[in-house]
């Protein structure tokens, strides 16, 4: 049986519908996994109930994290919030850890992990980090825009078995304190921590550029999904 893998999408309230793009179902069935999107909800039964019958868990990109969930009050740069969509990933992602299931994070989704494990995030780099990178790309989706050096002991070195990679970049916050029981595994050379992963072995893995956009012309970071859909097939029995 082939991984069951949840993947959390956002919502649009003026149109009440929610939307993902395509890029990471897409990446999920490429490596033999089958993707299923989860709607908000704001249940801890049905919580512990979908993460009782997922393999894995990929939060997706998307917009701000309310800084509530850090204890800071609201930056200028601060942008949009999605209230139900924040609470329903932090939620899930927490009892995912506890069950030791993999996760993959992306974008926005590494820093919710990192939120949820008790670590916090800029709100935005321009106001709080000293001469930052360009984050915020304006070439295509695809194209890498900067590099990141990987640490040599982690999961992202085995997967990409370089030192430094070049990554795509949209994002205006990052990781700032890393949670417990998190590493840092990639940074950028304005020192903005790009990958997060567990401590534990386990495969839990926060990417903070988006390698599903990257992978038809970079095979390389298809790597970073096989891997996952890999773990999450072992809890598939
Ligand atoms: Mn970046």
């Amino acid at each position: 049986m082939p991984p069951l893998i949840g993947i959390t999408c956002a919502y649009d309230d003026a149109e009440s519908r929610y939307y993902l793009r395509r890029y990471y179902s897409d990446a999920i069935l490429r490596c033999k996994g089958i993707a299923i999107i989860l709607p908000a909800i704001q249940q801890e039964a049905l919580t512990k109930k979908i993460s009782g019958f997922l393999q894995g868990l990929l939060l997706s990109g998307g917009g701000d994290v309310d800084p509530v969930h850090f204890g800071e009050e609201p930056r200028t740069g601060s942008g949009t919030l999605e209230p139900d969509r924040d609470l329903w990933e932090i939620a899930l992602v927490r009892e995912m850890l506890r069950v030791k299931k993999p996760v993959l994070a992306i974008c926005r989704g590494v820093q919710i992990l990192n939120i949820a494990a008790g670590g916090n995030i800029y709100q935005d780099l321009q106001e709080e980090v000293r001469e930052p990178l360009k984050h915020l790309q304006e070439a295509p989706r695809w194209y890498p825009t900067h590099r990141v050096d990987i640490e040599p002991d982690s999961m992202l070195a085995q997967i990409f078995s370089q030192r430094t990679i070049r990554v795509n970049s949209f994002h205006h916050q990052a990781v700032k304190k890393v949670a417990p029981g998190l590493n840092a595994t990639a940074v950028a050379r304005d020192g903005v921590i790009e990958a997060l992963e567990s401590c534990d072995g386990g495969f839990v893995l926060g990417v903070q550029w988006h390698p599903e956009c990257m992978w038809e012309k970079d095979t390389s970071q298809l790597e970073i999904f096989r891997s996952f859909v890999r773990a999450a097939k072992l809890k598939s029995g």
